[in-house]
């Protein structure tokens, strides 16, 4: 980045109200009172902590419990324009402005925080698993689970999030298998010494692992509301729900659309700059340049603390004065409280 007059580039349009874009708010209302800021939404906006989805049931907590301020009250704590359930359908960057479903809004700056798609696996079925990466996935999931004291609940994917979902309802006394093809639990980030630690701690709350196995189909059972989830090795589970958590895919699609450099999600600088030095991006939708020291290419780091970073840095060249984004060694903690484990997040 080289442009110096940032300070005088006018108002900061946000896209997104997850923890990326009401982090960078509350750091650009930090180091300027003044600056105009909006942040448009397609959902409600509430501000709420992600990672406490995967462990609001051992801390007792409802889905409403896990919203830590409504969106009203946090834009009115960090004076920013909320546009609340509007959906950004075009980026116009050479013009500044975007296209929404409530008309078009012109911007100095625009910051793309529009976090990521769960991915859905192309199989027979799959309609019937829920996934839970937001808020309103998290109250849908709970609608269903809390109608069963004793619930029998399919979890496809032992990554990070599956066990973590594995764990926390294991506790809460649910019936809990999990399918991956991998040989443990967490498998691309852990080793096998960790990785087996979990699993038998795991298993020990009565976790039901089904590894080296993937899912074939999914039906309805014929009993009300029952799954009856097939697996490759022929094997048949039969679940009350069927949780899907099998990764990430970042937003691109919009940014694809404008123009920018996209690939493995949208691609920044340093800086966190898109290929458009107007348009910005952070958060689970992003691909760090930066982050690349052990990687070829530009990667997504859909992580809490990567977001801080970010934040902080744009925020500190919004508001003129030019500031690269650091990512030092960053711990990540997977919430499994049976067996406790890290794992770096860059
Ligand atoms: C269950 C779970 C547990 C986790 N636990 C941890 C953990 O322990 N530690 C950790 O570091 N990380 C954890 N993570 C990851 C972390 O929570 C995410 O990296 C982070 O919350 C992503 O925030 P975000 O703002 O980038 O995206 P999101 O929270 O997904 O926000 C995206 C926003 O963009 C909006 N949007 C998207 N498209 C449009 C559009 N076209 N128009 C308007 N608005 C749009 C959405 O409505 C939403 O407001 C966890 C993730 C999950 C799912």
């Amino acid at each position: 980045m080289n442009d110096a007059t940032l300070a005088n580039t006018g108002a900061v349009v946000i896209i997104g109200a997850g923890l990326a874009g009401w982090t960078l708010a509350r750091e650009i209302r930090a180091r300027d009172p003044a600056r105009s800021v909006s942040i448009i939404c397609g959902d409600a906006g509430d501000f709420y902590s992600k990672p406490m989805l995967s462990n609001a049931l051992a801390q007792g907590k409802s889905a409403a419990q896990l919203i830590q301020t409504p969106a009203s009250a946090q834009a009115t704590k960090l004076d920013v324009h909320l546009r609340s359930h509007v959906w950004v359908e075009a980026i116009d960057a050479a013009n500044h402005v975007v296209q929404t479903t409530g008309g078009e809004v012109p911007f100095g700056q625009l910051v793309l925080a529009l976090g990521a798609d769960p991915v859905r696996l192309p199989i027979p079925g799959v309609g019937h698993a829920l996934s839970v990466n937001s808020w309103d996935d998290y109250a849908a999931f709970r609608a269903k689970l809390d109608a069963f004291t004793n619930a029998r609940v399919a979890i496809i994917g032992g990554g990070l999030i599956g066990s973590e979902f594995a764990n926390d309802l294991a506790l809460a006394g649910h019936a809990v298998s999990v399918i991956d093809p991998g040989q443990w639990p967490v498998s691309q980030l852990i080793d096998a010494q960790q990785g087996l630690g979990l699993a038998t701690a795991l298993g020990q709350l009565g976790v039901a692992f089904h590894w080296g196995d993937v899912v074939a189909s999914i039906e309805q059972a014929s009993d009300a509301g029952a799954h009856r989830v097939r697996l490759a090795s022929g094997q048949e589970i039969e679940a009350d729900l069927v949780l899907s958590a099998v990764g990430l895919r970042p937003r691109t699609a919009l940014a694809e659309l404008a123009g920018l450099h996209v690939q493995r999600g949208v691609v920044v600088n340093g800086f966190g700059q898109t290929s458009h030095p107007d348009v910005w991006a952070l958060g689970d939708c992003a691909a760090y340049a930066s982050a690349s020291a052990k990687a070829a290419e530009p990667r997504p780091l859909p992580f809490v603390l990567p977001i801080m970073g970010a934040a902080k840095a744009i925020a500190a060249s919004l508001t003129g004065t030019p500031t690269a984004i650091s990512f030092g060694p960053m711990k990540v903690r997977v919430k499994t409280p049976a067996f406790p484990v890290s794992v770096d997040a860059v």
